[in-house]
């Protein structure tokens, strides 16, 4: 072979070589990097940022790394005030609740509730402390300290309180009965009951001094008193004011007992001007209460004494065709449940209140029969069933009227004696009255010196004479 053929042959592949590489160019490499483009779009939509500077990093961690630790430490200060407040206020709460029961405890013990003050002050562990110990010590020892009282149990009764004398008294010259001689007024009351408190009354439930034991038989209670204390029987006669209810101007005591907006006893009383004025110490009974919130001494564990009720009249102002209405009766109920509530028994007084035939000495148990039977009949729904008879004029019936008392479930019977006898049959105590009023003050006024009050003290000097007296 030539080498000019040689030198073509080379020629022509290197041609063919170049041409090939023109061609791939021309053609292929074009449609392979539109391929990559797309592919880049599809596969790569995350824009990374720039990076920034490494200096500039740095410095800016370490203060947010401070601010934080400076956030930290105030929600951290925060959280503990917080706690420390809470803290405070439970200390302040327990302190105030302390308080609470350690004022609650002593009026409970001051009013002969000495278990009763005891558990108050032991059942909130957290309210435990040196004080609660000391005062639980302290009513523990009044509890053990109590002494038998061997004493002769007094019995005493009022009746209305006179509020406004001059209505009732328009000369005071004229020696007067009835109300003058029955009533006491209400200044006397006043100045009265801090003398029986002084020495040493503690208003004491009837029927926790006598009590019928397993067999049925009557018995006289023993009773355990503080030293120097001793137990008083107080009753109140005739609240029905029905009398009054007729010239009520012309009287100056309540007319009517109800129940105020608070659901709290109020009698009404008129005044000389003829307006209703609503009290709260216009009677006896309310008087005594508020005595006795004042001075829980004066009451043992709440007791206060006995509404001794007739029946002919109604009670507390509302008369037997008035408590044939529903809704008044609902309320007379009511009030007696208030009654009882605050501490006061409801006794039969009788139904007739009647001396001629009934409650004297020609005493028929046939008239005692129906007396009983109506009263029980009229009243006893309004005031509930009791088994304490309060005998008007303090009449001491014997032999079947007796019996008839006693077969209507009545086992305490209370007469009127200044010598306050106390007699206990197997089937019924009897326990004589005292009763405190115009005649008294003046007619026994040694007995009352002697057992209560100093009547000068007490008496008010502008009482007209009494006509007994
Ligand atoms: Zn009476």
């Amino acid at each position: 072979m030539s080498k000019s053929t040689i030198a073509i042959i080379i020629l022509s592949i290197l041609l063919i070589i170049v041409s090939g590489f023109v061609l791939w160019v021309l053609f292929f490499y074009p449609i392979n990097n539109l391929n990559n483009t797309s592919n880049t779009y599809q596969k790569d939509p995350i824009i990374t940022p720039p990076p920034t500077p490494k200096t500039d990093d740095n410095r800016l961690s370490a203060e947010e790394l401070e601010a934080q630790r400076l956030e930290d430490e105030k929600r951290e200060a925060e959280l503990l005030e917080e706690e420390r407040l809470r803290a405070e206020l439970l200390e302040l709460e327990i302190i105030e609740k302390r308080a609470i029961i350690l004022e609650e405890s002593r009026q409970l013990a001051r009013g002969y509730f000495y278990d009763e003050a005891i558990t108050l002050l032991t059942s909130d562990q957290q309210l435990i402390n040196h004080e609660t110990q000391a005062l639980e010590a302290e009513i523990q020892s009044q509890k053990d300290s109590l002494v038998l009282f061997d004493g002769t149990i007094k019995h005493i009764f009022f009746h209305s309180l006179i509020l406004y004398p001059q209505n009732l008294f328009p000369n005071l010259s004229t020696p007067t009965g009835g109300y003058n001689e029955g009533f006491i007024y209400q200044s006397e009351l006043f100045r009265l009951l801090p003398q029986l408190l002084e020495r040493g009354y503690v208003l004491y439930n009837i029927n926790d001094i006598f009590s019928k034991d397993e067999n049925g038989v009557m018995r006289q209670n023993t009773i355990y008193l503080p030293p120097g204390k001793r137990p008083l029987v107080l009753s109140i006669d005739d609240p029905s004011y029905h009398y009054n209810k007729t010239a009520p101007r012309r009287y100056g005591f309540a007319t009517r007992e109800i129940l105020d907006e608070h659901e709290e006893l109020a009698p009404e009383v008129p005044t000389p001007s003829g307006e209703i004025s609503v009290t709260y110490d216009g009677d006896v009974h309310i008087a005594v209460d508020a005595f006795v919130k004042e001075h829980p001494e004066f009451s043992y564990r709440g007791h206060k004494g006995a509404i001794a009720s007739t029946g002919y009249m109604g009670i507390f102002g509302y008369d037997l065709n008035e408590l044939q209405d529903s809704a008044i009766r609902q309320e007379v109920i009511a009030i007696c449940d208030k009654f009882k509530e605050n501490g006061w028994i409801f006794a039969n007084h009788s139904y007739t209140h009647n001396r001629t035939g009934y409650w004297g000495p020609e005493s028929n148990p046939n008239n005692i029969r129906y007396d009983v039977r109506r009263w029980r009949e009229t009243i006893e729904p309004i005031t509930g069933q009791t088994n304490l008879f309060i005998a008007p004029f303090g009449f001491l019936l014997r032999g079947e009227g007796m019996n008839v008392i006693l077969e209507n479930g009545y086992d305490i019977y209370c007469t009127v004696d200044f010598n306050q006898p106390i007699a206990v049959h197997s089937t019924h105590a009897v326990m004589g009255r005292i009763e405190i009023g115009g005649y008294s003050l003046v007619r026994y006024t040694n007995t009352l010196n002697r057992d209560f009050f100093d009547v000068a003290s007490v008496k008010d000097s502008h009482r007209p004479p009494i006509i007994s007296g």
